[in-house]
Order: structure tokens, then C-alpha cells, then sequence
């Protein structure tokens, strides 16, 4: 038998450093700490692998058994950490050297060590506790794709219920064991690990790579500038809305174009102009609940899709929007021309397809710009004049 374990772990040892070298290089490229956690659990597999063979040296136990389970207690530790931290989470340093410690503090200090069965069912324990950690920490978090996170916690659930079992049968609970029972149950032990090990390496760099692509996808679809959505990213959303959009569920969208902004860049710079749209674009996110879609559509033009919004909540978050744009301009009153927005606001009431949304909201604008700027606008129809209330545009007239 001893031949044959030999040549496990010299294959187990294989898998795990092919495995550390795909984290590592995952690492390199995109410097995701969960990859390096990862990648140094692996490795800890591949050292703890080359050092189990070596029990048939009696004199080297302290080698082949203490330092070998705990660079095995290590490396789940290590899993355990990437997976908090993979969350965005801090990773805790009790989690990833708690279990080996507790395992070298029983290998030196506790008498029972020398016995077999006592070694096995305070490994399986920890082991079990580890997993059962790291499962919670792959649900917990927001990794997405769901089925990922929920494949890892599935793995790791099973580690947990087999290492439970293997603890329950090393007391035994089960009746007692014989020297045949206990070589079977080792190579059931090496058998699940090193199976175990592949499913994990496979599914923690799909996860990383999953959570890779949403970010580049989060930069496609961003305005470099401003930091809103760009136009792609809210045809794509639009597109969703309107679909989700019931007679029960009002959607309205705004559309947002800032007043003489020529004169702006003219009068001020190009630099200036930037640090308007930038201001604009802050002050409509501070305004926004998550759900809502705000993007720059070009230029100085932005919209605002706000699903389950009726048209007077809309008009209210345009009015305030523009009121509180203007006020803070005011402020760099030193500028030679004020800047101002024009809001135009449509709802699915009165549009039959998100084209006909998009020209109700454009219609609305230009009304907003006929009449004067710095003004709302609602719906298609001229007498459905919103602007009102605290900001009015004697108050807020920069044309001097
Ligand atoms: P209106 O009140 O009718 O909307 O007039 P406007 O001047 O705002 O509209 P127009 O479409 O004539 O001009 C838009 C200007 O926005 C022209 C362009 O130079 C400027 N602009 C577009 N993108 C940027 C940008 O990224 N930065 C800056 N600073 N200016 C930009
Ligand atoms: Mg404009
Ligand atoms: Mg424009």
C-alpha cells in the first residue's frame, strides 16, 4: 500500500502546484488578492503532499505528520481567507492560521497525539470547522455568477459532512476500528481530497475570472469622466426597464441637457467645462435610489431612467435637480457665464415602446430650451409645465 500512497501524493502534489501556478499567473495579471490567498493554499498543498510520504521514516513524524497536516490546515485556512476576501471583506488572520495552530498546539502538548485515531479525529474536526466557514463565506457574499459561489459552498459543505463523519468514525463512534478500516479510510481521505482540490481550483478561477469580466464590463459600459453610466450601458438597462414596465409599475425617464454649454467652454475653458459635467454628474448621483439609471448620452446630454416612478414623484426629483444645479453654480458666480440645466421628463403612461419614451422625453427638453432654459418639462403635451416652486428663474439668472 505504502508504494501506491507514495505515488498518490506525488500526483497530488502535481495537480496542486499546476493549480497554485494558474492562481498565481491569475494574480499577476489582475492582482485580485483572493488569487494570491489561493494561490499560496495550493502551494501549501503541493509542500504538505511532498511531506506525507515521508511517515514511513519514523524519526521524521515531526516532518511527515505535524508539519504535513498543518500545511494541509494551512492551505484550507488560506481558501477560507480568499473566499472572505474575495468578497471584499477583510480576510482574518484567525481563519487562515487558526486551524494549524490548534493542530501543532495538540501535536506538541497533548499526550493523545501519538494515538492514530486521536491524530485523525482532531484534523477531521478542524477541517470540518474550516469548511464549514468557508462554505458560509461563499454564500454570504455577492459572487456572481450565483451558481459559483453556490458550487463552492455545495464543495466545501460536503468537506465539511465528510470530515464530520471521518472525526465521528475515528472516536469510535461507530464501533471499533480495525488496521484494514483505517488504511481504506485514509485512501477514502486521499481520494476526496485530491478530487475535491481539482473542483476547487477549477471553480476559484472561474470565479475570479467571472468577477474579472464584470469589471471590464463595468468599464465598457461606464463614462470615463463623469464615472455615470455611457450610452450602451443605458440602451441595454432602458431596453430591461421597459420590458419590466407594467400599467402597475410607472417608469419615467429624464432627459438632462445643460444650458449654453458652448459659452460655458468658450467662456471658461474646456477644463472648466469638464469640471461642470463632473459636478453635474455628482450631484444627480447623490439624488439617485439604487435601481435608477442615470448615464451621459454625449456631450452635455444625460439621462435619467427611474423605474416603479410616477410622473409627478419625477417631476419633483427634476425640479429639485435643477434648482440645486443652478445654486451650486451660482457659487462659482467668479466664472464669467453661470451653467444651468433643462430637464424634459416622459413616462410610460403616454408612450407605446421605449422609442416613442425617448422622443416624449427629447420633446419635452426642447420645450424646456424654447421656453427659456433652466426649466422642467413633462410629457407631450404644451400645457404640462412643471417648473414651479423654490427656484425660480428670476432668482437664478446668470445672463448679465
Ligand atoms: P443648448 O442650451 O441649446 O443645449 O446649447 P449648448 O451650447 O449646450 O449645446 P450645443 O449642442 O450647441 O453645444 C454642446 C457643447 O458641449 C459643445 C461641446 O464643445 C461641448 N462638449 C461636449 N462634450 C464635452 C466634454 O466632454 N467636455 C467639455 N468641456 N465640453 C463638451
Ligand atoms: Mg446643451
Ligand atoms: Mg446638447
Amino acid at each position: 500500500m505504502i508504494g501506491s500512497v507514495q505515488l498518490i501524493f506525488f500526483l497530488a502534489m502535481g495537480t496542486f502546484v499546476i493549480a497554485g501556478a494558474a492562481l498565481f499567473s491569475e494574480w499577476r495579471r489582475f492582482r485580485d488578492p483572493a488569487a494570491l490567498w489561493w494561490t499560496a493554499a495550493f502551494f501549501a498543498s503541493a509542500v504538505a503532499s511532498s511531506l506525507f510520504p515521508l511517515r514511513q521514516y519514523d524519526d521524521l513524524d515531526i516532518v511527515s505528520i505535524g508539519l504535513a497536516n498543518a500545511m494541509f490546515l494551512l492551505s484550507y485556512g488560506a481558501i477560507c481567507a480568499g473566499i472572505w476576501n474575495y468578497h471584499g471583506r477583510r480576510a482574518n488572520v484567525v481563519m487562515f492560521v487558526g486551524p494549524s495552530l490548534v493542530w501543532l498546539l495538540f501535536w506538541w502538548l497533548c499526550p493523545l497525539a501519538s494515538d492514530f485515531d486521536s491524530r485523525v479525529a482532531v484534523i477531521s474536526v478542524l477541517t470540518s470547522v474550516i469548511s464549514i466557514v468557508s462554505a458560509f463565506g461563499a454564500l454570504s457574499g455577492d459572487a456572481r455568477p450565483r451558481r459559483l459561489g453556490r458550487a463552492l459552498a455545495l464543495l466545501m459543505t460536503i468537506r465539511a459532512g465528510f470530515s464530520a463523519i471521518r472525526a465521528a468514525w475515528a472516536s469510535a463512534m461507530f464501533g471499533p476500528i480495525s488496521d484494514a478500516q483505517r488504511e481504506l479510510g485514509f485512501e477514502i481521505v486521499i481520494i476526496e481530497g485530491l478530487w475535491a482540490s481539482v473542483i476547487a481550483g477549477y471553480l476559484l478561477l472561474a470565479l475570479l475570472r467571472a468577477k474579472r469580466e464584470r469589471s471590464l464590463v463595468k468599464l465598457a459600459e461606464t463614462d470615463y469622466l463623469t464615472g455615470a453610466d455611457n450610452r450602451r450601458a443605458f440602451q441595454l438597462k432602458a431596453e430591461a426597464a421597459w420590458r419590466s414596465a407594467t400599467d402597475r409599475r410607472e417608469t419615467t425617464l429624464l432627459m438632462l441637457d445643460l444650458d449654453n454649454f458652448k459659452q460655458i467652454n468658450d467662456a471658461n475653458g474646456h477644463a472648466f467645462g469638464d469640471e461642470v459635467l463632473k459636478d453635474f454628474a455628482a450631484l444627480v448621483s447623490a439624488h439617485i435610489h439604487p435601481g435608477d439609471t442615470f448615464a451621459r448620452l454625449g456631450g452635455e446630454e444625460f439621462a435619467l431612467l427611474l423605474p416603479d416612478c410616477d410622473e409627478a414623484t419625477a417631476a419633483r426629483l427634476a425640479e429639485a435637480i435643477r434648482a440645486e444645479f443652478a445654486r451650486a453654480m451660482l457659487a462659482r458666480k467668479a466664472e464669467k457665464v453661470g451653467a444651468t440645466v433643462s430637464i424634459g421628463i416622459a413616462s410610460t403612461r403616454h408612450a407605446a415602446s421605449l422609442d416613442r419614451l425617448l422622443a416624449v422625453a427629447d420633446e419635452a427638453l426642447y420645450r424646456a430650451k424654447a421656453n427659456g432654459r433652466n426649466r422642467v418639462e413633462c410629457g407631450p403635451r404644451r400645457e404640462a409645465t412643471a417648473t414651479s416652486g423654490y427656484g425660480s428663474r428670476a432668482a437664478l439668472d446668470f445672463s448679465t
